[in-house]
């Protein structure tokens, strides 16, 4: 099976905690379920009680419940919907703050990367690429060099040997 990447989409979100953190959020009033008992009042995934905690969201799915702590995306047509914080930092990336993509580099320069970014303070993210990527060519233009010393001098010993 061929493997794909899920395209880069700019999306915006708003962690929602309580009334008023999204525009399209709405409380769930404290009066909805008045009439349900222990477990029949708390949410299933967070086990929060629902009233008074929990908001609702109109997605193109219907209405979601909104938990505290739950992101609400902004999707490309404008749509809403509710996600998950442990889902949501796994799936995206802060803007401002995201690591730039690196699946193009060299693995070593990966490697090399990723021991220098918490030691040194780069002016940038492109410049410490950069700076790796120069090590990294001169490293091995280095090793080329002395491969090529060591088989010159292989090819002398060899030609004395045959002189003998
Ligand atoms: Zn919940």
């Amino acid at each position: 099976m061929a493997k794909y990447r899920k395209k880069a989409i700019l999306v915006e979100a708003v962690q929602w905690f309580e009334d008023g953190d999204h525009p399209n959020v709405k409380m769930i009033p404290l009066d909805r379920f008045e009439n349900r008992q222990g477990a029949d009042r708390r949410c299933k995934r967070c086990e929060l009680v629902l009233d008074g905690i929990h908001g609702e969201i109109e997605t193109l799915e219907g209405v979601h419940i909104v938990c505290p702590g739950d992101f609400i995306i902004t999707g490309v047509a404008g749509e809403h919907y509710p996600c998950k914080p442990d889902i949501f930092k796994k799936t995206y990336d802060n803007e401002k703050t995201r690591t730039p993509d690196r699946s193009f580099l060299p693995e070593k320069v990966v490697e090399e990367l990723e021991r220098h970014i918490d030691k040194i303070r780069y002016r940038s993210m492109s410049h410490l690429v950069h700076v790796i990527l120069l090590e990294w060519v001169e490293k091995q233009q280095k090793k080329r060099e002395r491969l090529n010393n060591r088989k010159s001098q292989e090819e002398k010993t060899n030609e004395a040997m045959e002189d003998d």
